[in-house]
């Protein structure tokens, strides 16, 4: 299963490994724990996953990341 997430510290947008307990954000190095943060999206498809990303990254620039379309 892989999920879409916002790093805590600096919002970016990034795909992970749900098995994994910890994911280490590309752009400021915070190492987000995957138990405590918001999961936006799950998805059990690979090909899916990069569209889901690029649609968060989108809400997360027009600030309304937590409002439905
Ligand atoms: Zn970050």
């Amino acid at each position: 299963m892989y999920g879409v997430i916002c790093c805590p510290k600096c919002r970016f947008v990034t795909g992970v490994d749900l098995q994994f307990k910890t994911k280490k954000c590309i752009k400021c190095n915070y190492n987000i724990n995957l138990k405590k943060v918001r999961v936006i999206f799950k998805t059990e498809d690979n090909n899916e996953l990069g569209n889901l990303i690029k649609d968060t990254r989108k809400r997360v620039e027009n600030g309304n990341l937590f409002v439905e379309p």
